[in-house]
């Protein structure tokens, strides 16, 4: 066997590098807050089809796929109930929105109930983007977001999903924390209430959107949000409702709509953070990711114009119950993991060593 050339192992070392950075920000992301083991099991069957972190295969796959002007189509907002949207999710995708915006000049476009467009509209603003409701000059507009009411009540949802989608034409949608239906067509809560009363169908959107060969993303924690199919199995067996919700529907929680990467977080949106944190390291832009400051500031204006913490249902800036301290310093510690190695060039020996052991197996 020959040895490797210098130049085969310096790439080998930058792929150890890349593939560090996104162990970390899954691990960072994966915490096991509720102390109950049932992410790491979710997390475990999502991670079996791929060797690299799910973190870094979202961010590297979207950073494929997206380009100046592309649209991105983005699935957020869970009721908890009606009119109130809770947090999770999106506060995390106005954090990767402002992400896909900065490193791919992609133009996110979210599709949700009327009710979830006010709080969904702060957070953009927060975060930085310039918020429009008009899809043929979003091009116009510098940094834009583009929110699109989809109303619970259409009776052809499918025809309308349809048309939606060509128009908007995207080359990649992102689900996070959005609701997903089960084989029987009903939204449930994580517990099994069910919750399909005033949610949106976007799930056809979804569908639409994936035929027409957008790459899709699924964020979710609990394995009842929209693009969790792929570990369908795994969510009927681990979780409590997962196969029988108890509402009489005859199905579970469990989603049936899969993505082409599933990404499984403590919380969705910390799922959300680490894809941003993984974008700002490929690009090697902090810039990318936004800072504690902005990230309280997006959460404190999406509790302003509506948004509610899920668990206890306060108007608080508390996400999935965990409060925004806490919060804003785990994006912090994501920011510094993304950092770090692309400043640390003294490790570069290590580093090359470290490749040389992992090519002679070791
Ligand atoms: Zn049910």
């Amino acid at each position: 066997m020959s040895q490797p050339g210098e130049d085969e192992l310096e790439v080998s070392a930058s792929l150890l590098v890349d593939q560090c950075v996104g162990e970390n920000l899954d691990q960072l992301s994966t915490l096991d807050m509720r102390g109950d083991g049932i992410l790491r099991v979710l997390y475990g069957a999502a991670r079996a089809p791929h060797s690299r972190p799910l973190t870094l295969t979202a961010a590297q796959a979207l950073m494929g796929r997206l380009e100046t002007g592309s649209a991105v189509l983005m699935l957020t907002g869970f009721l908890a109930p009606k009119p109130f949207p809770e947090t999770d999710g999106l506060i995390g995708s106005a954090v990767l929105a402002a992400a896909l915006e900065r490193a791919c000049g992609a133009v996110p476009v979210f599709v949700a109930e009327p009710e979830v467009a006010s709080a969904l509209s702060a957070a953009l603003r927060g975060a930085g983007l310039n918020v429009t409701a008009e899809l043929a000059t979003r091009t116009e507009v510098p940094h834009a977001a583009v929110v699109l009411p989809f109303s619970a009540e259409v009776a052809e949802a499918e025809a309308i999903s349809a048309a939606l989608a060509d128009r908007i034409e995207p080359a990649a949608c992102v689900a996070v924390e959005r609701p997903g239906a089960n084989p029987e067509g009903e939204y449930h809560y994580a517990m099994g209430k069910n919750a399909t009363r005033g949610i949106a169908p976007v799930d056809f959107l979804y569908r639409e959107a994936s035929a027409r060969g957008a790459l899709t993303v699924g964020v979710g924690d609990f394995g009842n949000e929209l693009g969790m199919g792929a570990i369908y199995d795994a969510i009927q067996t681990e979780t409590p409702a997962g196969k029988d919700c108890g509402c009489g529907c005859g199905g579970g929680t469990a989603c049936a709509t899969p993505a082409d990467v599933t990404v499984l977080a403590s919380v969705s949106d910390w799922g959300a953070y680490a894809i941003a944190a993984c974008l700002a390291y490929l690009k090697r832009d902090p810039a990318v990711l936004v800072a504690g400051d902005v990230y309280r500031r997006v959460c404190e204006d999406a509790v302003r114009a509506g948004a509610i913490d899920g668990p206890t249902r306060y108007a608080t800036p508390h996400v999935d119950g965990i409060d925004p301290g806490f919060n804003a310093a785990l994006l912090e510690v994501m920011r510094g993991a993304a950092r770090y190695p692309s400043r640390s060039a003294g490790h570069s020996a290590i580093r090359l060593f470290r490749a040389a052991r992992v090519r002679a197996g070791g």
